[in-house]
């Protein structure tokens, strides 16, 4: 296994300069805080000082402020629509010791499993039947899931073909890796590459990864740079709140995103914010010493989603339905359904799934529950990989990315992903929901040449066309 020692040459994330930055800010004046917010509504990146005073705003009239600015930028930017995707665990082996992580190799209680081909075939068929479009692989870290593993994986996910549908985007978490390995894992069409640092605090780092590859603070934290380095334009960064205070991580993730634009051009496609939740026998998991709250959390959101109007805001069913349904609002632009985050659960059906999983997840509901509650509230689920598709990633993304982007393309293709869900896989009552929206959707419309086209396309799927963007 290869990678970089720590060294105490400095990194992208100044410590001194973000603690600094965050003390200054302290008690900020109503003017700046509005200032700031009006930036980020005429869709600018803040910078890391204008994070600082929104992470410093503790009185209830700002953080309404912050709140109502978040909401606006996100249907400005977003409108309705919210991403749909599914978690597919292949392996829970491990060597690394990440004391918040049920996989840890010191772990002696969990059940370890990893998927032959032939399993992920039959994840992927039944996740592939209930629905979904777009899938993210989650491994352990193991020289059994080196990049050639992986790659294959990808590969057999692509290759399913259940009923009228198959999986056309899949995203990856999984260890970082080196330039060539990064290459050949883009070689096979994946869409996001994601890792998280989990903490950007070095200190911190060092003591929750006590030992195994990911011990290494700069190895990890420049991993999607070498993944850049390889061509693979989209990356998803991420910090997993509770280990460490949580507005040194916000400014953590703001500064990477930064040195993202800095370096490449581009910021990372997609931030992740997972809370620690209980894992089996893992006891830092019980008890996080820098817990947050969940009205913290929804600072958090809104905070974020103001700093990178641009940025897919994804947020997982590790929270529960109510904090989910709330933060939705705020700026989340992608959730799962349906997950089952048991290694070979979804297609065994197995109840006993906990004792092989990571953590236990807050939203068990199923991925048809889930889109008949989001069109119930007038939420527009997409299962769109169009961009994708279209060579529409990393710089060339923000291209179209900016004002007009997604009433162009993402909501018609929305409208379309979700009309064969309601053809091919829905229930009778979510379907009658679904319907709903997709009618109100179009007739919202202005463009009548892209209503018309849109309205082409329904007719062509209800006569049995699919994938059509
Ligand atoms: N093994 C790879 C790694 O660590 O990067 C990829 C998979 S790991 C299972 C994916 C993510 O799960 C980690 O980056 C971490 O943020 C998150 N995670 C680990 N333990 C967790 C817990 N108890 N609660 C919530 N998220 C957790
Ligand atoms: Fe292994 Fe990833 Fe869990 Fe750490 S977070 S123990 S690397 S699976």
């Amino acid at each position: 296994m290869f990678y970089l020692k720590d060294n105490n040459t400095k990194t992208f994330i100044d410590e001194e300069k973000i603690k600094n930055l965050l003390e200054k800010a302290k008690n900020p004046e109503k003017e700046r805080v509005e200032e700031i917010i009006n930036k980020s509504l005429n869709k600018n990146r803040l910078d890391l000082e204008e994070m600082a005073v929104l992470l410093n705003c503790e009185e209830e009239e700002l953080v309404k402020k912050i709140f109502e600015g978040a909401k606006t930028l996100k249907q400005k930017i977003y409108g309705n629509r919210i991403v749909l995707f599914a978690p597919l665990y292949i392996g829970n082996e491990c060597i690394n010791n990440c004391e918040y992580c049920g996989f840890r190799i010191s772990n002696k209680e969990i059940f370890r499993n990893s998927l032959s081909l032939e399993q992920v075939k039959n994840e992927t068929t039944s996740l592939v039947n209930s629905g979904h479009k777009r899938l993210i692989l989650v491994y352990g870290e193991h020289p059994q899931y080196d990049a050639d593993f992986i790659a294959d994986t990808v590969k057999e996910v692509y290759s399913v073909k259940s009923g009228k549908g198959n999986i056309r985007r899949v995203n990856i978490n999984a260890a970082p890796q080196t330039v060539e390995d990064f290459k050949k894992i883009k070689d096979v069409g994946i869409g996001t590459y994601q890792v998280f640092q989990e903490t950007y605090h070095q200190e911190t780092y060092k003591k929750v990864h006590p030992s195994g590859p990911k011990s290494s603070y700069r190895w990890r934290l420049y991993s999607l740079d070498r993944a850049f380095k390889a061509g693979i334009d989209d990356v998803g960064i991420g910090a997993l709140f509770g280990l460490y205070d949580w507005k040194f991580e916000m400014m953590g993730l703001l500064s990477h995103t930064i040195h993202f634009e800095e370096r490449f051009n581009v910021g990372p496609h997609t931030i992740s914010f997972p809370r620690i939740e209980p894992a089996l026998n893992t006891p830092i998991s019980e008890q996080p010493p820098h817990l947050v709250d969940d009205y913290t959390f929804k600072k958090l959101v809104a905070i974020l989603r103001l700093a990178v109007p641009y940025t897919g805001l994804i947020l997982t069913a590790r929270e529960s339905l109510e904090i989910r349904n709330e933060l939705m609002q705020f700026g989340v632009s992608q959730i799962d359904a349906g997950s089952n985050i048991g290694v070979g659960a979804y297609s065994t059906n197995d109840k006993e799934a906990y004792k092989k999983s990571q953590f236990v997840l807050g939203d068990q509901r199923t991925l048809d529950d889930v889109i008949r509650q989001l069109t119930d509230e007038d939420y527009l689920p997409s299962f769109c990989t169009g961009c994708y598709r279209l060579g529409r990633t990393g710089e060339h993304f923000m291209e179209f990315a900016i004002p007009g982007f997604v009433k162009r393309f993402c909501t018609p293709n929305a409208v379309s992903t979700l009309m064969e869900y309601a053809v091919d896989y829905a229930s009778e009552e979510t379907k009658a929901s679904c319907l709903r929206v997709i009618g109100k959707e179009i007739k919202n419309i202005k463009d009548e040449k892209m209503k018309d086209a849109l309205k082409a396309n329904i007719d062509r799927i209800k006569t049995g066309e699919r994938d059509l963007y």
